[in-house]
Parts: structure tokens; C-alpha cells; sequence
């Protein structure tokens, strides 16, 4: 038990308003797992926000630096500062940039929520398969659009399209995904192996299996993040997620300081 699990760079505090813990309650549970190392990576703020429920407000953003910071100093493991600057087409110009600027970020995921996606349930009636071959076209386009933008560091939850268990054709994916890939690739960002998929409809990480190899063949580097909102979820499922990896051909992840990237061993 407690052997050493590799960073886990996907974390949200009760700022989100959906999440619970501080920072330092999740660089407590981080030590106890056995995970030497976490970046808070909570919401970006948005102006005018459309989901006011799962993001701190601007205001609130240096109070999360200071939460960081306390975190940090309280040496239970290391804690990086991060933020999941969610990608939304209408705010690349200038805003998410300008919030960047503020402070000295060690990790930016970058992520798309907004979707269609999220509503329908395998056996869904609405969940044709015209409707599910455009939403995943939709997604992988707006994932290409994102690591064009050349704002982030890691793609957070690469395939969360697929959340609640609709899952588009693999001839499908063969043809859409690659592109998003080389996206990534071309903008030297890497994946992060989401393990929260393992407790939603897809019963899988993000990504898949497949997705995984194509990257690898590309050179994509990985990171592990349990997207944790609480800290008893802090490294979910890493030991999966270190299989997983490994059956894709990684035996390095990405490390991140003031958003340099090196590799490290896992
Ligand atoms: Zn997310
Ligand atoms: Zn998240």
C-alpha cells in the first residue's frame, strides 16, 4: 500500500462550488495516498458566466492563489498552481490570456463542457445516430480549435464526449480524432489520463484505450488526473490508470513547473 503514484494534476476545491476541500485538505489526502505531488486546477472565472455554479468568480481568484499558497507552505506534498481554463470560442480573445497573465501558472488545462453531450443516456431516443455522429464531429472540432489557441498546457478529459455512455462508431472516431490529435501534438500539449470516467456512464477513463496508442504514436505526453472533487477522490483509479498507460506504450509522464514540461518516469 502506498506505493508512490504519479502526480495527480486534475483537482477542484470548494471555490468550484460543486466541489468540497481546500486546497490543503487535498495536499493532506494526497500524502496519505501515496501521491507525492497535485496541481489545484480549479474553473477559470468567466465573465457573464453561464454555469455560475462550478466556477469562483473573478473576485474570488486571488483568495484561490492564497489558498494555494497555504497549501504549498503547509509541505504535506508539493502543490502545483493550476486552472482549468475551459475553452469557449467567444472568450480566447484577450480574457482567458489576461486572467493567465495574473499569476505564475504551473499547469493550464484546457477543456470543453458545453454540449449536447451531456444530456443524453444510452437508449435515448434523441440519441440517434445522426445525432451522435454530429455532436462527436462537433467535439473533436472544437478540441482542434482549442489546442490551436495555443493557451494550454494539457488537454483535460480528451473524451468526455462519450461521458454518459453514448459512444460514437469506432470507424467514426478513426476518422475524426486523429485530426484533434495532431492539433495537440502540433501545439506540444499533452493528454491527461482522466480517471473520473471509471464513475460516470462511459465506465472508462478519458480517453479511451485506442485514443491512447494513437497519442503515443504521436508523441503526445500523458499526466494523470482524478478531476477530484472532494478529497477522498484524490488518485481514483490511478492504478488502472497506470495500466492503462502502460498498455499504450507510456512509461513517462508529463511534469510541469511554471508551464515547462519535462518527462519523468511513472
Ligand atoms: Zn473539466
Ligand atoms: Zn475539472
Amino acid at each position: 500500500m502506498n506505493a508512490q503514484l504519479p502526480a495527480d494534476y486534475h483537482t477542484h476545491t470548494r471555490l468550484c462550488r460543486h466541489a468540497g476541500g481546500d486546497p490543503i485538505d487535498y495536499a493532506r489526502a494526497a500524502a496519505a495516498r501515496g501521491i507525492p505531488e497535485i496541481a489545484c486546477t480549479d474553473h477559470i472565472p468567466f465573465p457573464n458566466d453561464p454555469h455560475p455554479s462550478i466556477r469562483m468568480t473573478r473576485a474570488e481568484l486571488d483568495a484561490y492563489f492564497e489558498l494555494v499558497r497555504q497549501a504549498q507552505a503547509a509541505n504535506f506534498c508539493t502543490v502545483l498552481l493550476g486552472i482549468e481554463a475551459d475553452y469557449q470560442r467567444d472568450l480566447v480573445n484577450g480574457h482567458i490570456q489576461s486572467l493567465l497573465d495574473l499569476a505564475d501558472f504551473d499547469v493550464v488545462l484546457g477543456s470543453l463542457h458545453t454540449g449536447p453531450f451531456w444530456d443524453l443516456s444510452p437508449g435515448d431516443p434523441a440519441a440517434t445516430p445522426e445525432f451522435v455522429e454530429q455532436m462527436n464531429r462537433t467535439y473533436y472540432l472544437r478540441m482542434t480549435e482549442l489546442a490551436r489557441t495555443g493557451l494550454y498546457d494539457v488537454c483535460a478529459h480528451f473524451d468526455i464526449v462519450k461521458r454518459t455512455g453514448v459512444r460514437a462508431p469506432e470507424a467514426l472516431l478513426a476518422e475524426i480524432v486523429p485530426p484533434a490529435l495532431d492539433a495537440v501534438a502540433a501545439a506540444g500539449m499533452a493528454i491527461e489520463i482522466n480517471t473520473s470516467g471509471y464513475d460516470h456512464g462511459a465506465a472508462e477513463a478519458y480517453p479511451a484505450p485506442q485514443i491512447l496508442a494513437w497519442m503515443n504514436a504521436r508523441g503526445i505526453p500523458i499526466t494523470f488526473g482524478s478531476d477530484s472533487h472532494d478529497p477522498t477522490q484524490i488518485g481514483r483509479h490511478f492504478e488502472k490508470a497506470i495500466e492503462l498507460a502502460r498498455a499504450a506504450g507510456y512509461t513517462r509522464r508529463a511534469a510541469f513547473r511554471r508551464r515547462q514540461k519535462t518527462l519523468v518516469p511513472f
